[in-house]
Order: C-alpha cells, then structure tokens, then sequence
C-alpha cells in the first residue's frame, strides 16, 4: 500500500506528520505522493475539497481518510490522538468504505466543451447584477429565475452553501441533487419557486440565460467563461471513496457538526 499526506497550503503539522511517517514506517507502508493508494488528509471539510481536486485523474485508484485538526468535519471521522488506532484499523482492513458521486458541471468556453467536478455543489452567482437564468429539469422549464444565483447541491453538499440557504440536510447515503436559488427576487410579479428542489439522481438540471457576467462557483473553485450561455449539471460517473471508522453514523456526526 502507498499513501501520500494532503493539506492546505501553508498550514502543514510536522509533528503530526512525524507521526504518520513512524506508524507507516512500522507497518511497512511506502509513501508515494503522485500515485497513492490512501491519502491522509489533515485539516477541515475545505481540506478534502482540496485533496478531491488535486487527486482528481486518480480517483479510480485514491481512497481518501481524514484526520481532522480542531474543528468536527463530515469527512473526518479521526483526529489527531486516533491516529494509532486509524493505522491499524487501515491494515486490519476494518474501515468503513463510503463511496460518493460528484457532481459535474458542462459548458462551453471559448468554443471548447468545459468540464469541471464538485464535492458539495456548483453554482452561478452574480454579484454586481441581477442575475436571470431559465431553470430547465430534464429538457422542460421549471421557472426563469431573477435573483443573485443558483446552485446544485450534492448529498455531501447539504451541510455546507446549501444549508445556509435554508436547504435540507440530504443523509450522506442518498444519490441525489437538490436545486436551490441564491437570493430570489419574489414580490407580485416575480414568483420562483423559493424552497429547495430534491431530485432523483438521474436529473440534468441546466441554466440558460445571458450569463456572460457570472462567476461559476464549484467548491473552492471559481471560474468564468465569456459568453455563457448555459452551463448543464447532473451526477457524475466519477467517484470520490472515503474511509470512515467502522462505528461511523452520519447522524452522530451532523449532531456533532451542528446541535451538539
Ligand atoms: P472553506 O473555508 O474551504 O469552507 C467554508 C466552510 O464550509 C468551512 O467552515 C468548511 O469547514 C465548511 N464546509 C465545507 N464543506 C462542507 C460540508 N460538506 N459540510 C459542512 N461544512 C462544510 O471555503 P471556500 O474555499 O470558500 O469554499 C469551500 C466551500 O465553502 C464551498 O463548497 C461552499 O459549500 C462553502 N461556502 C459556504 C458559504 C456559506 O455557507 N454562505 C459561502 C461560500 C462557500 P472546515 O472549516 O472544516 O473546512
């Protein structure tokens, strides 16, 4: 087995990265940073955002496993004083493998097809202007929407842009998108549709409009593209795989995240 350590840049933890290296090294793991097996990455959510991006054309061989620093993450099921036991419940083989779709955005940039994928959601957004998109779900029109954006959320995107948007918390273990306007503008003449849309996992949600002046959010990430017309968003074949600890719930962890 090899595996490679990921963290954001600039916040690097020697101490806790000593660690990893002597309980690799006493377990006769190898340490590969451009082909692992398993990557440890160390931080927050943002940090396997990160981590998803950087390992993006490898994610058919990568299995991911977080050891958080601080704060309670959704990807993180270890910290650093859990380290011992995550390496030998590693080599044991008893973690609990979780596999998720990304989602993936398609539009045209300068006359090129344009590909990009998100853990938690992609979405438009205009800052200056009113932003007015048309809402299609599999090809019929939902609404043409007036406001400041529109996002799709995944399942593991639930917790994150979307719940401060008033969206649902979607379990983990649900294949889905859900739809969600940033900002509506709703008064006599302007209606949309306001609550969040939950949809099956087969769905291609596009916006289509003038959107020249947008900004296309997806994670961490931003990029623009002169000209856009449309940008279409559905689930991905591509697949992110996380290990968590083999006593792992999703519930226990959104208690911990957020009522605890
Ligand atoms: P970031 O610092 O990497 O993340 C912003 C916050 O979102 C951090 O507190 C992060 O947790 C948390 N987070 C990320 N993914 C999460 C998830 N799936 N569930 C619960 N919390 C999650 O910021 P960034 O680089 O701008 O963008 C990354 C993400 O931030 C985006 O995907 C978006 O969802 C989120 N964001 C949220 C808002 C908002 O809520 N108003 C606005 C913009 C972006 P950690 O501290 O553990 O890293």
């Amino acid at each position: 087995m090899k595996i490679a350590i990921f963290e954001k840049e600039n916040s690097q933890d020697y101490e806790l990265r000593n660690k990893i290296t002597s309980l690799a090294q006493e377990h006769s793991i190898i340490f590969d940073e451009s082909k692992p097996d398993v990557v440890f990455f160390i931080g927050g959510d943002g940090t396997f955002l990160r981590a998803v991006q950087h390992y993006l054309d490898q994610l058919d061989r990568v299995i991911f496993v977080g050891i958080n620093r601080g704060k309670l993450g959704f990807f993180y099921d270890y910290d650093p004083s859990s380290v011992e036991e995550l390496f030998s419940q590693l080599v044991e083989k008893k973690l609990s493998l979780h596999e998720f779709s990304l989602l993936k955005g398609e539009f045209i940039d300068e006359e090129k097809e344009k590909k990009i994928y998100a853990v938690n959601e992609i979405r438009i957004e205009n800052p200056f202007h009113t932003l007015i998109s048309d809402v299609l779900i599999d090809g019929e029109l939902l609404e043409t929407f007036r406001g400041n954006g529109l996002l799709v959320s995944s399942s593991l995107g639930s917790t994150a842009y979307n719940k401060s948007l008033g969206g649902a918390i979607v379990h983990h273990s649900l294949s889905c998108l859900q739809f969600k306007e940033i900002a509506p503008i709703q008064n006599r003449e302007l209606h949309s549709l306001g609550n969040s849309l939950i949809l099956p996992s087969s769905s291609r949600i596009v916006f289509r409009g003038h959107l020249s002046n947008v900004v296309i959010g997806y994670d961490h990430l931003i990029c623009q593209s002169k000209n856009l017309k449309e940008i279409a968003i559905s689930l991905s074949s591509k697949k992110v795989r996380v290990y968590y600890s083999p006593s792992h719930t999703y519930l226990s962890t959104v208690r911990k995240g957020f009522i605890e």
